[in-house]
């Protein structure tokens, strides 16, 4: 009986691992560029932790849960990355300690969608959340390192949507404007827009159905209902990000699928490529309410999570990005014994070093160095144990020397570097 890999979710396999570890890479180096530090929290959690903080009128919480009960638990495989986060972060008084705290995530989260192109049912995010700032310079500053980051990764054209949905007064009035709006219109709208006039108009923004686009055309915008406060915050948010020089476009109808949002609300889209509708790269904003619904105190925090799938299938393509490879071929097994001591003394040198330890024959040996791109091969059979020497093969120079054994390990470095160095 064979396995297939569970609907909606993938193997990653040696031969493609090289993108998505540069991709991580380049994350984690950039958040910490930025003073955020990695916090690790678990993949499951509490059901109603989601309830409370996405929202229960979501299709992520209604629809999406991969929810399971064990005993009197009810859990859920994390969909998101921030409402576990704040959780962790209330959970260990984080607030007590320090005034504001940066933090960066890489994982898989778990939502049951339709599975497509760039939308999966295990997929990976890595974000940053800040507790403690109030911004507008630190939302600012996170749009611009975004923008700077998937420049750097070769995507090009890529679009910066901001909007500001308000803190919670403006949150309530904006969505009686769009009741007051929908309403006479109800009967035009898709079933899905009806009910949710009732419990959460909002999210008719986001419907993708036409008759429901249709009707949000003329609908009121947000940027018109904001109270002083707000709209302090969004032209001081406009201000950083034109002083850094940011490239955005203000996109009033941008809501979101999660409920936590306030103020500040941003997505980076994808132009072209092969992404489709699947286009949002990442998304992100404010969510000054999340840490007290959570059982924290009043903490004001912003936040982003981007979908590696998706940037991964933006990125250009490039060179596979294998270090460069030290083969050993022993032949018979007193060369053997003398191969895995060499493998030792290379690695340590921060060479990658595969031994072959099959005890095939020298031409099914050099044809795995072949297969594997190694850039050296040390063949050593009995006659150069003897002579304490190793053939060295420069297998892109398609040339061959013999090597004293205490000279070998020098030798490689100078060929292939080490840590990488002459990747
Ligand atoms: P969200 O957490 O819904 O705000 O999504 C943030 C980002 O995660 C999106 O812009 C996508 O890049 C990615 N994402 C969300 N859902 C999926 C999914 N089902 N499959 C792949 N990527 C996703």
């Amino acid at each position: 009986m064979q396995f297939r890999a569970v609907k909606g979710t993938f193997d990653v396999l040696p031969d493609e691992i090289g993108r998505w570890q540069k991709l991580e890479q380049a994350f984690r180096r950039m958040a910490e560029l930025y003073g955020y530090q990695e916090a690790r929290t678990p993949i499951l959690e509490p059901l109603e932790l989601f309830v409370r903080s996405v929202g229960e009128t979501t299709e992520m919480v209604e629809k999406q849960m991969f929810a399971l009960q064990r005993g009197d638990e009810t859990l859920a495989l994390r969909p998101e990355g921030t409402a576990g986060a704040a959780r962790a972060y209330v959970a260990n008084s984080v607030h007590a300690r320090e005034a504001v705290s940066r933090w960066y995530y890489i994982g898989p989260m778990f939502r049951a969608e339709q599975p497509q192109r760039g939308r999966y049912r295990q997929f990976h995010q890595a974000g940053c959340e800040i507790y403690g700032d109030a911004g507008p310079g630190s939302d600012a500053e996170m749009i611009d390192m975004l923008v700077g980051f998937l420049q750097g990764l070769g995507i090009g054209g890529v679009r910066v949507l901001v909007n500001s949905l308000g803190a919670a007064g403006t949150r309530e009035r904006y969505r009686q404007a769009l009741k007051t709006h929908l309403s006479p219109m109800a009967d035009r709208l898709s079933d899905h827009a009806k009910k949710r006039l009732e419990d959460n108009p909002l999210r008719i923004l986001d419907s993708k159905d036409p008759r429901d686009q249709e009707a949000i055309q003329e609908a009121p915008s947000v940027l018109d209902l904001l109270d002083d406060d707000d709209r302090q915050h969004w032209e001081r948010l406009c201000q950083a990000l034109d002083a850094l020089g940011t490239p955005y476009e203000v996109a009033p109808r941008l809501v979101r699928g999660l409920d936590y949002y306030t103020r500040t609300l941003f997505e980076l889209q994808a132009t072209g490529g092969e992404l489709g509708t699947q286009n949002a790269l990442l998304g992100g904003g404010r969510y000054d309410g999340m840490i007290k619904d959570v059982g924290g105190p009043q903490t004001p925090a912003i936040g982003f999570a981007m979908g590696l799938e998706r940037v991964l299938l933006a990125m250009p393509e490039d060179a596979p990005a294998r270090p460069p490879i030290c083969f050993i071929a022993p032949i018979g097994a007193r060369a053997q014994a003398e191969a895995l001591l060499l493998g030792r003394e290379l690695r340590q040198l921060g060479i990658v070093t595969e031994v072959d330890t099959r005890g095939n024959s020298p031409k099914s040996m050099l044809r795995r160095a072949d297969s594997i791109g190694a850039h050296a091969c040390l063949l050593i059979g009995d006659s150069e144990l003897d002579k304490a020497v190793v053939q060295f093969k420069d297998l892109r120079a398609h040339s061959q020397q013999e090597v004293p054994r205490g000279e070998i390990a020098a030798r490689v470095a100078a060929l292939l570097g080490t840590d990488g160095e002459k990747r």
